[in-house]
């Protein structure tokens, strides 16, 4: 752990403080999905219900200092499934925010949900505490395809949660949708991006399966679409997508117009973030420091809690060096069809744009990047070579 003093370099062409968004934890799940690389554990017979959500005000408590004063934005309830709680739980949290922290009237408020895990009223009752958009971790509507994923769920249970969300009357709803699934074809995926649009959903998060260290498909890997079969996947539902209405604006989220995720674009555009609960992480700009800290708080969700107890609960306390403010400004914003603003650099960064203005020109003169305006965008070529902008920005002797 490094408390260290360093300013980190800060440039003092930083001015005031980006948006601020509060991120918490619920870590369980019905059961732990093969492909899933998250912080996410099998539920014991019984949730440590009360526990964890006294811990989780007692963590923001301890984290008060570093955002005095500021508003919070937008309130994430990830996972996990964060739906395992219920309402009479997520209240209680909510209530506890606004008790501690300045938070906005108009803040979005999103809660993970899992179809499967909720009764058929809970939307409603999750709507009636303050939650006004549900992100529903669907993934496919292929009840073979579900099987293999390891999901709980099929078609049946998703129905009647996209229903009980339209009957709780939260018109601002993602679903979560995979593609390049295990023995899935181009048509298959086709049929899923249909299913979903008649869902109505306001926003998609449409990605692609990957197969990541630590999980039980690394361990044994499915035989999943080839390259170009997951790019026809990509191309094709991606102009199903558009042709009903929704924009994409970051690699893999679509949204109708004004119903894009606040909460995700605040990451994407380096803002401040506050991460409560278990393995959460923190990235706060502390302007009379001249710093920006990052915290991580133990990953399990048993060590977390006792944790809390004897003061040890922080994994990562650190200030973000200059470099990697850089890297991780850009690896951000890149992401995003808008593009980067290069205004928005060194108020972001702390950075100088002398510092990289070097390394943008070779991006632009490699054909990977365009400035239009003061904008960077990648160009089509920059959209197919992400990795190589990446490689731009990391920092050196990386
Ligand atoms: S439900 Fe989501 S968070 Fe939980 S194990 Fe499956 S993929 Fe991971």
């Amino acid at each position: 752990m490094n408390s260290g003093t360093d300013n980190g370099g800060f440039d003092p062409g930083l001015n005031g403080l980006p948006p601020l968004a509060l991120y918490v934890h619920l870590p369980w799940c019905v059961s732990k999905c093969p492909y899933c690389d998250f912080n996410s554990h099998q539920a014991p017979s019984k949730l440590p219900a009360r526990e964890y959500v006294d811990a989780l005000l007692a963590d923001l408590e301890l984290d008060l200092p570093l955002v005095w004063g500021r508003t919070v934005h937008s309130i994430f309830f990830g996972g996990g499934t964060p739906s395992l709680f219920s309402a009479k739980w997520i209240e209680r949290l909510i209530e506890g925010f606004r008790a501690r922290l300045r938070v906005s009237p108009q803040a979005e408020c999103t809660l993970e949900a899992n179809p499967g895990t909720t009764e058929y009223d809970s939307f409603s009752a999750y709507a009636e505490v303050g939650i006004n958009r549900i992100s529903l971790g669907v993934q496919s509507f292929n009840n073979t395809l579900l099987q293999r994923l390891g999901r709980i769920h099929g078609c049946a249970e998703i129905e009647t949660a996209v229903e009980s969300i339209q009957c709780a009357g939260i018109s601002n709803f993602n679903i979560d949708l995979m593609y390049a699934l295990p023995g899935q074809s181009v048509v298959d995926a086709l049929d899923d991006v249909r299913q979903a649009l008649n869902c109505a959903p306001s926003h998609l998060s449409f990605y692609q399966l990957t197969i990541e260290p630590n999980t039980a498909f690394h361990a044994s890997p499915p035989e999943l679409p080839n390259d170009d079969a997951a790019w026809d996947m990509q191309e094709q539902c991606g102009e199903l997508i558009k042709e009903s209405g929704f924009r994409q604006y970051e690699i893999s989220a679509w949204a109708r117009e004004g119903f894009r995720c606040r909460h995700n674009l605040n990451y994407w555009r380096y803002g401040d973030f506050l991460g409560i609960g278990a393995g959460a992480h923190s990235k706060i700009t502390l302007p009379a420091e001249q710093s920006v800290r990052r915290r991580v708080r133990q990953r399990h969700p048993g060590t977390w809690l006792k944790a809390m107890q004897t003061g040890q609960w922080l994994a990562e306390d650190r200030l973000i060096g200059e470099e990697e403010r850089v890297f991780e400004f850009f690896l951000n914003q890149l992401r995003l069809y808008d593009g980067v603003r290069k205004d928005q650099f060194t108020p972001r960064t702390g950075v100088s744009w002398d510092r990289v203005s070097v390394r943008v020109e070779k991006a632009i003169e490699s054909g990977l990047l365009i400035d239009s305006n003061g904008v960077l965008k990648p160009t089509s070529l920059g959209w197919r070579f992400t990795n190589d902008i990446q490689a731009i920005f990391l920092p050196s002797g990386v």
